[in-house]
């Protein structure tokens, strides 16, 4: 009974702050009103809340209901961990709150191994925890992780195998990894008016790789060895000798990946595919046919792809982020307008596809914020008073 009593409490608590988090902050009035609770529960669980440092008074509300303070409450603006977006060439990264602010440092060149990544990346913390008081850590890899022993599976487009992070980034912090893809979701998840209430949907990034994070009867699913959403490596071309560094061939990803674009136009500007990409598609809206017309068949390129996922997952949403975040709406009208031709009827009746609502910071940088603040409540709201 007292096991009972207690994770009731627990889930009551967790209830309200999901509500705070979902709909932004409100009264204790309010707050009972929505969640069901009776106010003397709401005035008791949220005195816990405020104890833990979880939720702040940010201000009164000016016509407060008689009787009441009407005081309006909101998540903490605590920071609770540093957050890395490591990309193929650039690493993103800051400092993340409980009420979902970002504070941005500058960024910094991937280092090439991860011994020297990680190195550095402790430095950084050790700079960020001078000035905020975290104890996690949170990365977004373009790769496959193990997110239980945090160990970098396989990031082919870093070159990096068999990464523990634990060993390489010691120091008293705890340490949260995940695939950038399945972040993303979860950031898209969270954030999106337009997600809410929606259990399937499935987050494509497409940068020098294609990942794909699939959220599944409302959770992002990793799978019996985290490779879920690997469709970066479905083999879209059966007869194709093209060899992927997978091991495989014909795989989406070397005709959906941003190389494939960049390498059908030839000569652009920039140090790195990113940059590259994004001259062409700066090109394109300044009508350049050439760059237009390559543009359109990564466009068919990429739906070709989605039409498989959605023909195997039947999600509600697909979201499409990475460098094509700032792709023209014509590009998306493309993408749509294939799938919809080529995907199986009943699974594209209530498709929508359409760009992500990240731009800077990035989806994957905030889905690494989003994983550690539902960690930190995890671990606070479950140590019972
Ligand atoms: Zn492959």
């Amino acid at each position: 009974m007292k096991h009972n009593h207690i994770s009731m409490k627990i889930g009551n608590k967790r209830n309200l702050v999901e509500l705070l988090i979902a709909t932004g902050p409100r009264t204790r009035a309010s707050l009972s009103r929505e969640s069901g609770l009776v106010p003397s529960a709401v005035t008791r669980l949220i005195r816990e809340l405020m104890e833990d440092g979880i939720i702040s008074v940010i201000q009164y509300e000016e016509k407060s209901e008689p009787g009441r303070k009407g005081e309006v409450l909101s998540l903490s603006e605590k920071p609770v961990a540093a957050i890395f977006d490591i990309g193929v060439t650039k690493t993103s990264l800051g400092v993340a709150f409980l009420n979902g602010k970002i504070d941005l440092v500058p960024s910094f060149n991937t280092p090439e191994t991860p011994q020297e990544f990680f190195r550095l990346a402790r430095e950084k913390v050790s700079v960020m925890r001078s000035v905020y008081d975290f104890q996690m850590v949170s990365f977004s890899v373009p790769g496959i992780v193990n997110c239980e022993t945090r160990e970098i599976i396989l990031a082919p487009n870093l070159g990096w195998y068999n990464v523990r992070i634990d060993e390489l980034f010691n120091g008293d912090f705890d340490i949260l990894a995940d695939n950038e893809a399945n972040l993303s979701m979860l950031a898209e998840a969270r954030y999106a008016t337009d997600l809410a209430g929606v259990d399937n949907a499935v987050f494509v990034i497409v940068r020098e790789g294609v990942g794909t994070g699939a959220m599944i009867d409302g959770k992002v699913v990793r799978g019996n060895s985290f490779s879920v959403g690997e469709f970066g490596h479905m083999v879209v071309s059966i007869d194709s000798e093209q060899s992927c560094h997978c091991g495989s061939k014909g795989c989406w990803e070397l005709y959906a990946s941003i190389r494939w674009a960049n390498q059908e136009y030839g000569l652009l500007n920039g140090n790195n595919h990113i940059d590259k990409f994004e001259e062409l598609l700066n090109m394109a809206k300044l009508g350049d046919e050439r760059a237009k017309s390559i543009l359109s068949n990564h466009a068919y390129n990429v739906a070709i792809g989605v039409t498989n996922i959605v023909n195997a997952l039947n999600p509600e949403f697909v979201i499409v982020g990475g460098s094509l975040s700032s792709a023209p709406d014509w590009y998306f009208a493309k993408v749509d307008e294939v799938v919809k031709s080529r995907a199986l009827k009943m699974a594209t009746k209530q498709l929508r596809i359409r760009p992500t609502i990240f731009t800077e910071p990035s989806s994957n940088l905030v889905g690494a914020a989003v994983y550690a603040i539902e960690k930190y409540l995890d671990k606070v709201i479950n140590t019972d008073h």
